[in-house]
């Protein structure tokens, strides 16, 4: 019996706006999140996202 493994990338994104907090998951290691809008699903603001440093994309 073996295992196969699958790598996900998970983002945690946090609202400026009211601070509510997901996140946001890809199966691709070169996802980048930045591109794109997004819209807070709490207060329904909508932005793009910046990458904090420790990030390293
Ligand atoms: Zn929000």
């Amino acid at each position: 019996m073996s295992f196969t493994a699958h790598a996900e990338y998970l983002f945690h994104i946090t609202c400026e706006n009211c601070k509510f907090y997901w996140t946001y998951a890809s199966m691709q290691k070169a996802f980048d999140i930045r591109k794109g809008d997004y819209i807070c699903p709490n207060c329904g603001v909508k932005g793009r996202i910046d990458l904090a440093d420790e990030v390293g994309m």
